[in-house]
């Protein structure tokens, strides 16, 4: 599930957030499916076209070498497998390797079982690592051609400290790219949208979860995430260049997906 504790005191957001990712590891999918009809497959297959993983691709900046891409927040591993398959199929590169990153370990625990049933469990092109997005020591400074988020920065307690972190372990060319809950644009459809997840939401996480007051924090912390354009300029001041218009909407809004290169 998508997360967020923005209204929560500071000092306890991180433990909060972590408790209840722990408990809902394992029934992770079936909520989203639940809560986003499915179509958050359709955004991370989107997502992940979008970027074009892998060597052989016009924007292969890393060459023979494959691409050395860090995914922050990426417990479940859905964004890391889908990468992986995009550059083994698509580009036919063996080479692309992914570190799924996440501070809670459980997450982890539930990526790694789910990797077993791909090509790529238990090899070099796959690793997994504990660590928070805002302060990541194990990183090396330029050492990252791709870094992915997806819907994991709503719940950083400090977004703009992840955001530099994420400037400084990337390549000069790397990207940064985030897909997060964002603004929906249709005043008319935004009414509609609000009812569903200030109502919906809230009754599928206790019906299915036992949990009503996660999922109120997950409409909560959407409702309170930036704009837009307010995140195109947070990711500006960490230093990044905004291709374009900087984001693309997706399903009017309900998510967007954020860029900015290194020079
Ligand atoms: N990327 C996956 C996806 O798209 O389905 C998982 C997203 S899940 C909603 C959010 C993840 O963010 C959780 O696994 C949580 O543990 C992680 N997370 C929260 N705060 C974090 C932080 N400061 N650093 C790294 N990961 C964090």
């Amino acid at each position: 599930t998508h997360f967020g504790f923005e209204n929560i005191p500071e000092g306890e957001k991180e433990s909060r957030v972590g408790a209840v990712f722990s408990s809902v590891a394992s029934s992770y999918d079936t909520m989203n499916d639940l809560m986003s009809l499915g179509i958050h497959r359709l955004w991370k297959d989107h997502f992940v076209r979008s970027l074009n993983p892998g060597s052989c691709s016009k924007t292969g900046a890393a060459g023979q070498n494959g691409w050395n891409i860090l995914d922050i927040a990426g417990g479940s591993g859905d964004i890391a497998f889908r990468m992986l398959d995009h550059a083994t199929n698509i580009n036919h590169d063996r080479a692309t390797r992914v570190t799924v990153a996440d501070i809670n370990a459980d997450m982890l625990a539930e990526g790694r079982k789910r990797s077993i049933d791909t090509p790529y469990y238990n090899t070099d092109r796959l690793s997994f690592m504990v660590a928070n997005a805002e302060h990541m020591p194990d990183v090396a400074d330029n050492s990252v051609d791709l870094y992915t988020v997806s819907f994991g920065i709503r719940n950083f307690t400090d977004k703009q400290a992840a955001l530099n972190e994420a400037f400084r372990v990337l390549k000069p060319g790397g990207v940064f790219a985030c897909m997060e809950f964002s603004k929906v644009q249709n005043p008319v459809f935004n009414e509609v949208y609000k009812r569903w997840s200030f109502s919906a939401i809230p009754l599928i996480g206790q019906l299915v979860a036992g949990d009503r007051a996660s999922y109120q924090y997950l409409v909560e912390s959407i409702e309170k995430f930036p704009s837009q354009e307010e995140f195109r300029e947070m990711i500006r001041q960490a230093g990044f260049v905004i291709p374009g218009q900087g984001y693309e909407n997706l399903s009017c809004g309900i998510a967007a997906i954020h860029k900015g290169v290194k020079p």
